[in-house]
């Protein structure tokens, strides 16, 4: 599947907002928005610039996009998904979004960032109920177990991680043991338990036009 490569620190410059893509470099003096919090490129510094509806409706799903680390296709049948589950479409995207299992791998803290997490899941370092599980994109359900394999965990990675692992916790909709690595889902999230800044409701206003 197909991910974003350019730069990354670039993506929150463009948005306005730190997205936290890269880790604990999002939270250290080395972050490029709190340095930048400007806009890239020649008029990024531009001030009173007037945005259309449109615009701020597209700005809105960039960021969700940039967020999760979705293309466009794919954010495009999840909300088309979305739309065809019952209930309100905007939160149906967002918790649809929070199921992924790279973003599942990133809430339990099996890694400090959604692209990490997607690596972990990729190389197949990540198990549910049992078995490999290695589509960033699957989505989890509810009583799904979520571990790390037995032959990863002798990993420097996770040998590393072992120590200050399950410090995080997890959210409300999932449990974990951090002993074991493990984690699992006890229910699907509710809009305030989702934490990211997203005006879903603009994402819905573009998407319906
Ligand atoms: Fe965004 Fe993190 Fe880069 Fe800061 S360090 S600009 S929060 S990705």
């Amino acid at each position: 599947m197909a991910r974003y490569t350019g730069p990354v620190c670039r993506q929150c410059r463009r948005e306005g907002v730190k997205l936290y893509l890269k880790g604990d470099r999002c939270y250290s003096d080395k972050c490029a928005f709190s340095r930048r919090s400007y806009a890239p490129g020649q008029h990024g510094q531009q001030r009173n610039k007037k945005v259309s509806e449109y615009g701020l409706q597209l700005r809105e799903k960039q960021k969700a996009r940039r967020i999760y680390g979705i293309l466009e296709r794919q954010f495009r049948l999840t909300f088309e998904r979305a739309e065809k589950q019952k209930g309100v479409t905007g939160e149906n995207l967002l918790v649809l979004l929070e199921r992924r299992m790279d973003n599942v791998v990133y809430r339990l803290g099996f890694a400090p960032s959604r692209t990490l997490a997607r690596q972990l899941v990729r190389h197949g370092h990540i198990l549910v109920n049992g078995r490999r599980l290695d589509i960033p994109s699957a989505l989890v359900r509810v009583g799904d177990v979520i571990t790390v394999s037995e032959a990863s965990r002798a990993s420097e990675y996770f040998k590393g991680l072992s120590e200050s692992f399950g410090q995080k916790g997890a959210p409300a909709w999932m449990t974990l043991d951090a002993a074991q690595m493990t984690g699992k889902v006890e229910r699907y999230p509710s809009r305030e338990e989702i934490d990211v800044p997203i005006a879903e409701h603009l994402i819905v206003e573009l998407y319906s036009k």
